[in-house]
C-alpha cells in the first residue's frame, strides 16, 4: 500500500522539529533521527518511511507515535460548555434516524446523564506549487472514541462556555488521543482538499497551457530549422550540425515538459496547530443490540450541541459511521462500518 503524501510531509516536519534531518521524495521520506527521538518513535536512527519500506498510513502504529510527539507541542485550551437542556425521553425514535443498525435489532434500555469530552482540532495546511496557498481547517471529534462530530467546530460557540485556567483543569479529559487526532487529521485532509480545489484546478490549467505552448514552440522551431536546411550558403558541417539539432528537438521538448510538471506539482503539508478541548453534559443512552443469537449492550451519546446522537466509530477501521453493521467475531457482536462489513 502506498503511503499518504500528506502524512509523509507531516512525518518529515515532526523529524525536523525534533532535531532530525529529513528528505522527502514523491513516495517516501528518508531521515536521520537523534537517538532519543528514534527511541520515542520506536524507529531506527536511519529510517525510510514509504516507498517499499515501512508504509505510513492512517491507523498505523508509527503514525500514532508521530502524533503523540507532535501533539505534545500543540497549544491546548480546556473548557466546559454549558448546555441549557438535556433530552429526557424519546430516544427510541432516534435509532433508525441518527444511527442505523442494519440487520440487527436495537432497543433502548435506560438513560443516564454523564459528561463527555470533545475536541476541536485546528490544522494548518500549506500547498506548495508554482504558487503557495495556506489556510486553516477545523475538525471536531468525541475524544474517547475519535468519532468525527459534524459541525462541532461551529456549534460549540453558540453556547456559553467557561475556560479553565491552567492548573485547574479537571481530570475528566482522556490522556490518549492518538486515534482521535488521527481521525481528525483525516477529516482535516478532506476539508483541505475541498479548500484547495480551485488552487489545484488553476495549477492544472496553467500546466496544460504551458505544455501546449511548449509543444507549439518546438513545432514552429522544427519547421523553421527544416526550411533553413535548404539554404545554399550552409557548409556540409553546418548542415550536419543542424540535422543533429533537429533530431534532438523531441528530447529537449520532453525535458522542458518534465520541468513544467515539476514546477506545477502540488505538495500539501498539513499539521495540527491548536486544540480546544471541552467537557459537555450529555445523555448516555444504553442500547441492547441483538444480532442472530447474540446480544451486546453499548451506550450511545445524545449530544446537546448537535441535538442528535453522536455517530459511532467502526471497531475495525475507526472510521466514523452512522450506519452500523453488526457482525459476529469470537461469539461476540462487533460493530463495523459499511466497507468493513
Ligand atoms: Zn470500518
Amino acid at each position: 500500500m502506498d503511503s499518504v503524501p500528506e502524512l509523509l510531509s507531516f512525518a518529515a516536519h515532526v523529524f525536523e522539529k525534533h532535531g532530525g534531518m529529513a528528505e522527502q521524495d514523491d513516495n517516501h521520506v528518508m531521515a536521520l533521527l537523534p537517538p532519543g527521538l528514534a527511541q520515542t518513535l520506536d524507529l531506527p536512527e536511519e529510517v525510510q518511511l514509504g516507498g517499499g519500506a515501512m508504509p505510513l498510513l492512517y491507523g498505523s502504529p508509527v503514525l500514532d507515535r508521530l502524533i503523540r510527539v507532535a501533539t505534545e507541542e500543540i497549544p491546548l485550551v480546556f473548557g466546559r460548555i454549558e448546555v441549557p437542556y438535556l433530552k429526557k425521553a424519546g430516544f427510541e425514535q432516534l435509532i433508525g434516524q441518527d444511527i442505523v443498525f442494519t440487520n440487527g435489532q436495537a432497543r433502548v434500555t435506560s438513560r443516564a446523564e454523564a459528561r463527555a469530552s470533545y475536541m476541536v482540532l485546528t490544522c494548518r495546511y500549506v500547498a506548495l506549487s508554482d504558487e503557495r496557498k495556506e489556510g486553516l481547517v477545523e475538525a471536531g471529534m468525541h475524544e474517547s472514541t475519535g468519532a468525527i462530530i459534524e459541525d462541532l467546530e461551529t456549534l460549540w460557540s453558540e453556547f456559553s462556555s467557561e475556560i479553565y485556567t491552567p492548573g485547574k483543569v479537571p481530570p475528566h479529559f482522556p490522556v490518549h488521543l492518538e486515534k482521535a487526532i488521527s481521525n481528525a487529521m483525516q477529516k482535516a485532509r478532506v476539508l483541505t482538499e475541498e479548500k484547495l480545489t480551485d488552487f489545484i484546478n488553476s495549477m492544472r490549467r496553467r500546466l496544460r497551457r504551458d505544455v501546449k505552448n511548449t509543444r507549439e514552440y518546438y513545432e514552429a522551431l522544427r519547421k523553421e530549422m527544416e526550411s533553413s536546411l535548404s539554404r545554399h550558403n550552409l557548409s556540409e558541417a553546418q548542415h550536419q550540425e543542424r540535422i543533429a539539432k533537429i533530431k534532438d528537438l523531441p528530447r529537449e521538448m520532453a525535458q522542458k515538459i518534465e520541468d513544467l510538471q515539476q514546477k506545477y506539482k502540488i505538495q500539501v503539508r498539513l499539521k495540527p496547530c491548536a486544540a480546544l478541548r471541552f467537557l459537555v453534559d450529555v445523555v448516555y443512552v444504553m442500547v441492547e443490540i441483538r444480532f442472530r443469537k447474540y446480544t451486546r449492550t453499548i451506550h450511545l451519546i445524545w449530544n446537546p450541541l448537535s441535538r442528535r446522537l453522536d455517530p459511532l466509530v467502526c471497531e475495525q477501521c475507526h472510521k466514523t459511521t452512522r450506519s452500523v453493521h453488526p457482525s459476529i467475531e469470537d461469539s461476540r457482536i462487533r460493530l463495523l462500518c459499511h466497507s468493513c462489513a
